[in-house]
């Protein structure tokens, strides 16, 4: 592999005695997709929070870009992120919600428009912004979510359980949608899911996570044809 782009080194994470994350080492190239599944409790979101510096590792470092990034604030690194309770204001209008994060920057309106719209274009949302929430549907609004996390122009996306809210047709439509927007864009994106099908069809590779510790990484067809541990087996087995 070629360097890291992201990587946790001996990351682990507790609350109070109970060991969340244990002993994580992981490195993600520029521009991969990576899906962490796992069944509930196995600690991905931790994982994800660490990564956008909404919670601090316990020991361990993170890198990101050569830089060490787990002492900053999540704004100073730049990362997009999308979760399946996406909570758009109601009472604001698309281009309002997209651009809630410059507002709280104190971004310049002329520059934050600009932003805005490039953001809403590369979601195919463009002839909407004048829309409230409730005026979109459920994709559109998750899209919506999409734009805000893309407004800083990150190179890395975080998402957890994007699509868990939607129906199975929307799902595979907005699964479609991340894929082209991930090549067409350049993105890194990392991927929450406790759906092997999804881990399986969207992802460059799956880290399997059971207890805090990846069980088995790899591309989906290693994982799906070869599974290493009977866990992975089991887990991933499900789909049929
Ligand atoms: P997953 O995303 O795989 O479902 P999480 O990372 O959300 O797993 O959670 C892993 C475990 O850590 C769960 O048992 C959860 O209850 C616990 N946990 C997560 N956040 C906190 C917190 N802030 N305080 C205490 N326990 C937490």
């Amino acid at each position: 592999m070629q360097d890291p782009f992201i990587s946790f080194e001996k990351v682990s994470k507790s609350f109070g005695t109970f060991n969340v994350v244990d002993e994580l080492y992981l490195s993600i190239s520029r521009g991969e997709f990576v899906s962490m599944l796992g069944p509930s409790g196995s600690g991905k979101t931790t994982i994800l929070m660490m990564l956008a510096g909404f919670e601090k590792p316990t020991s361990g470092k993170i890198f990101v870009g050569g830089r060490q990034v787990d002492a900053l604030p999540p704004h100073k690194r730049n990362m997009g992120v999308v979760f399946q309770n996406y909570a758009l204001f109601p009472h604001m209008s698309v281009a309002e919600n997209v651009g809630f994060p410059l507002k709280m920057r104190r971004m310049p309106r002329a520059e934050a428009d600009g932003r805005i719209k490039r953001a809403l274009d590369m979601v195919q949302l463009g002839t909407m912004s004048e829309r409230r929430p409730s005026q979109l549907s459920g994709g559109q609004q998750q899209r919506v979510a999409l734009a805000r996390a893309l407004v800083f122009e990150p190179e890395v996306v975080l998402m957890d359980e994007p699509l868990g809210a939607l129906d199975k047709k929307l799902r595979e439509q907005m699964q479609l949608d991340i894929r082209e927007l991930h090549r067409r864009l350049g993105l890194t994106i990392i991927f929450v899911t406790h759906d092997q099908g999804e881990a399986l069809t969207m992802s460059d590779r799956i880290a399997v996570f059971n207890h805090g510790k990846i069980e088995q990484i790899g591309k989906p067809s290693e994982i799906y044809d070869h599974p290493t541990t009977r866990f992975v087996a089991e887990f991933v087995g499900e789909t049929n």
